[in-house]
């Protein structure tokens, strides 16, 4: 695990090419893209995983999935198709303790799901 960098970027603290905002979410592109567009949509209020999050934070999940589908189709990868990814914990490979949903497209991304 490294430090919780995205509660740096959302505080100001370290910069990153943001894509989108609003009051819940961001979404900013990945420093190490492994795709023509790898995007990160990011909580603005920080836990680290799904497991932590309760009945009263559920929707949030959700609003996430939309934010994911409303910048892919903002970017024209609707029609074409993307894929979201969550890694949760050690053996997910998980890296950032932030919960955070990659979104990658813009090129056909195969059926493996790892390298
Ligand atoms: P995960 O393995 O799911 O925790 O993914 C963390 C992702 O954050 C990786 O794909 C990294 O490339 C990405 N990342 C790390 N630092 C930054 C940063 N400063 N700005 C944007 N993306 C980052």
């Amino acid at each position: 695990m490294i430090d919780d960098i995205f509660c740096k970027i959302i505080k100001g603290e370290l910069k990153a090419e943001a894509v989108y905002k609003d009051a819940e979410f961001w979404v900013i592109k990945d420093i190490n893209p492994q795709a023509p567009v790898h995007l990160l949509i990011i909580p603005v209020k920080h836990f680290e995983s799904i497991h932590e999050v309760t009945d009263k934070d559920a929707s949030l999940l959700g609003r996430g999935l939309m934010v994911a589908d409303k910048v892919a189709h903002d970017l024209d990868l609707g029609d074409k198709g993307y894929r979201l990814i969550i890694n949760e914990g050690e053996d997910g490979g998980k890296l950032v303790p932030h919960f955070h949903i990659h979104l990658l497209g813009g090129k056909k991304l195969g059926p493996k799901i790892v390298k």
